[in-house]
């Protein structure tokens, strides 16, 4: 049993209010055909939607199966729409972008049948009402009469109680309006019908009960219910849903019938895709080139424990100091060098250290250079005046183990200026990358205070190196030094030398920074000295005591008299070591021994190396990161930017599809299925933009490795890792889903009532 109590409803426009019923209070039967009669406007479809659940009542009641309505939620009203009603529409409002059998099944696929299941369902529906032959067309394809039928096919679908038919017959001729109301008549003999017409030949000759309506209120009834009447007749209600595959196929093929446009959308939501998985292969690459790279080569780089080491901050405060002098600049020009303090680390290369340097496995070393220095006397004469020279100021170029000229030289140093040479008589100046050179040492060449010095002021100048037998004196087995600087410039057994070329460190080499600048000799003229003053009165003496033959105070530890001989020239000690590792591997096993020397040492003893080949690939690294994450920040716009567009898309095609909407909330969809095949669609956008991006990102791969192999050289740089492709086809779906979010909610607000009424 359906009854309406005292129902009423009105519509508000603005301030203005339109009653729509006024007080209608009506019972049907469960098995009848009725008309509703009535002039237009008169409120016959709004009583329709009332009963059919689509629109809500003001005020009154709606009783099914002797049951209120009153406190029905939509879950309710979903169902109700579902399983107890079919609508039939006067212009049919059939989904046009999809078949007419699936026009026909879309009502059960609310119903939650199995797929084979309603299929078989709908062509029973289209072989009743007729359309056997054409369930694979469209319904544009199809004439009034026939789209009217196939409305009429899937009210029936669900085999609901109550038929609902607005107008059914409005658009069509009298001979198919005859048709179609045979066949209502036909098929609903079992049914509530419930028919609203204009037409009063019709309503006579086909309803068992004519109603008729006029502002809002039922004028009279030809066969009211009586109060007697069997009440125990019920309406079936159970819960409807849509699952997401019907959503994605319903919206599947509405992006079917807009082919282009999806591809268009899709495509230019993938331009993000492209430009970030082109980015990322790139770099992928790039890292995969430079390990293998490393391997290669900075392997080789040697460990570099130098006289004096100083923190990387300090250096580059050293860096930024304003100057204005060009680097590695062509310039035959000298320029003088603030001395820096801070931050340096004074490395003692001890008797111990180097011993462990022996002792290294020599599996693990390709190759072990040292800068050693010895004590000199030098002199210099400027402007007929001889002064005596800081023997700091000189050291011995770098030189292998076993002696030999050192491949060190040519790794990190070039010549700038004059040839090269192993004369003992030849000095090299070695300057700094902005052709600097230490003040003091400016000062010892004749130049104290100058703003800048040409190369070829400087090649040839001249130092005399005096022999311990001429420098001392001896006086009762203490020594004193000779203080005739004239007649020492003048000995017979001096050492004439002089500066043979400029060195300067190779550009971005380490090794070459933190040698410093000064005045280099060859390891020649070391030996030479050492040879000499080996066997000078000072050194034979000095051997044989433990005090300080110049000074007469004790020696306080072994060491002492060590450097005493060296001093005085009668033995080297290393300034600098440079260890070359066979490998990474073995360079880390090197390291290990070099860091458990300073383990039991203070601060102040540690000795610290410098690892040339780690602070380039940490430094390459790092640029690498920098620059990938800045331009993925630069194509993230564009992916934000192609969401959006996405949003706007999915709001058009809701406008568009609004009257799809009205249907499927009229078949009994939920507001949540409406939601469902919004996203259903923005999800196989994101996912066609996705995959698109990456099939192209993997095609301009190609033409790409070809470009960076014809500058580079590099075979293949470029690689998509697969697992970034994954990332990139998800966060696509993501952000077009995150998209399309508000439209749908948009959409499953709709007023089913008002997205049936739109055209
Ligand atoms: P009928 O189907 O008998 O022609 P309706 O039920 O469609 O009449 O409409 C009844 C009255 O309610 C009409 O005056 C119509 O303008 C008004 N009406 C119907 N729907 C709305 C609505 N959504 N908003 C405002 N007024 C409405
Ligand atoms: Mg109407």
């Amino acid at each position: 049993m359906l009854e309406l109590k005292n129902i009423k409803k009105s519509y508000k426009t603005g301030s203005f209010k339109q009653t729509a019923l006024k007080d209608v209070d009506v019972k049907f039967r469960t098995e009848e055909f009725v008309a509703i009669l009535g002039p237009s406007g008169s409120g016959k479809t709004t009583l329709l939607n009332i009963i059919g659940g689509l629109d809500r009542y003001d005020s009154g009641d709606l009783i099914i199966n002797g049951k209120s309505t009153k406190k029905f939620k939509d879950s309710n009203w979903d169902s109700y729409r579902n399983n107890c009603i079919g609508f039939i529409f006067q212009s049919y409002n059939l989904i046009s972008h999809i078949s007419i059998l699936e026009n026909v099944e879309m009502s059960t696929i609310l119903s939650g049948y199995s797929k084979k299941r309603r299929r078989k369902m709908s062509i029973d529906a289209l072989e009743k009402v007729g359309l056997k032959d054409h369930i694979h067309k469209k319904p544009n394809q199809l004439s009034g009469g026939q789209m009217q039928r196939v409305a009429i096919a899937r009210a029936l679908v669900n085999n609901p109680d109550i038929i609902l038919a607005d107008e059914p017959t409005g658009a069509l001729d009298t001979k198919t309006s005859k048709q179609i109301m045979d066949l209502i008549k036909e098929v609903a003999k079992d049914k509530l019908v419930i028919m609203v017409t204009h037409n009063p030949d019709l309503a006579k000759e086909y309803a068992n009960r004519i109603i008729e309506f006029k502002d809002g209120e039922i004028i009279s009834d030809s066969s009211p219910v009586k109060d007697d009447e069997n009440k125990n007749d019920k309406f079936k209600i159970k819960k409807t849903s849509m699952n997401y595959l019907s959503a994605i196929s319903l919206s599947f093929n509405n992006l079917k019938t807009k082919k282009g446009r999806t591809f268009i959308t899709s495509f230019a939501s993938s331009i993000g895709i492209i430009g970030i998985a082109l980015i990322l292969s790139l770099s992928n690459g790039f890292k995969l080139k430079i390990d293998d790279f490393e391997k290669d080569t900075l392997a080789q780089m040697p460990l570099i424990i130098s006289e004096q080491t100083m923190d990387l901050n300090s250096m580059k405060n050293m860096a930024n100091e304003k100057d204005n002098l060009e680097e590695y600049s062509n310039k035959k020009k000298i320029y003088p060098q603030k001395t820096m303090e801070a931050n340096v680390h004074i490395n003692k290369i001890t008797k111990e250290y180097l011993d462990i340097i022996e002792n290294i496995d020599n599996d693990l070393i390709g190759g072990l250079s040292y800068t050693r220095i010895t004590g000199l006397n030098i002199f210099t004469k400027q402007n007929d005046e001889v002064k005596a020279v800081e023997k700091e100021l000189f050291s011995s170029l770098p030189s292998n183990k076993d002696g030999t000229s050192s491949t060190v030289m040519t790794d990190n140093f070039e010549i700038i200026y004059g040839s090269e040479s192993t004369n003992k008589e030849d000095l090299f100046l070695l300057v700094d990358s902005k052709n600097r050179i230490n003040e003091k040492v400016l000062e010892i060449l004749g130049y104290k205070d100058k703003k800048e010095i040409n190369f070829d002021d400087i090649i040839g100048k001249e130092f005399k190196i005096v022999l311990n037998d001429d420098y001392y004196n001896e006086n009762n087995g203490f020594f004193t030094i000779n203080n005739d600087l004239n007649d020492l410039y003048n000995k017979e057994n001096n050492i004439t030398v002089k500066i043979k070329g400029i060195i300067r460190g190779k550009k971005d080499n380490m090794f070459g920074e933190m040698s410093g600048t000064g005045i280099f000799y060859n390891k020649s003229l070391m030996d030479y000295i050492i040879d000499k003053n080996k066997e000078s009165e000072i050194v034979k003496v000095q051997s044989d005591k433990n005090y300080n033959v110049l000074t007469m105070t004790q020696f306080e530890k072994d060491e002492d008299k060590e450097n005493m001989i060296s001093f005085l020239g009668g033995n080297s000690i290393p300034k600098a070591i440079q260890i070359y590792p066979k490998d990474f591997e073995s360079k880390d096993k090197i390291i290990k021994e070099l860091d458990k020397y300073n383990k039991s040492k203070s601060k102040e003893d540690k000795i610290l190396y410098l690892d040339q080949s780690e602070l380039m690939t940490s430094l390459t690294g790092n640029i690498m990161d920098a620059i990938t994450i800045v331009l993925i920040a630069f194509s993230s716009i564009s992916l934000i930017v192609s969401s959006i567009m996405v949003g706007i898309i999915t709001y058009t095609s809701v406008l568009e599809r609004t009257k799809e909407i009205g249907i499927l909330r009229s078949l009994g969809a939920r507001k949540k299925d409406i939601t469902r095949v919004f996203n259903a669609e923005t999800l196989i956008i994101g996912l066609c933009s996705g995959v698109l991006g990456i099939l192209i990102a993997r095609l301009l791969i190609i033409p790409t490795n070809i470009i960076i192999e014809n500058l580079s050289k590099l075979p293949d740089v470029a690689k998509l890792n697969p697992k970034h492709a994954i990332i990139l086809i998800t966060i696509s779906v993501i952000l077009t889903l995150i998209g399309g979010l508000i439209p749908s909610r948009i959409a499953s607000k709709k007023d089913p009532v008002i997205a049936l009424r739109t055209e």
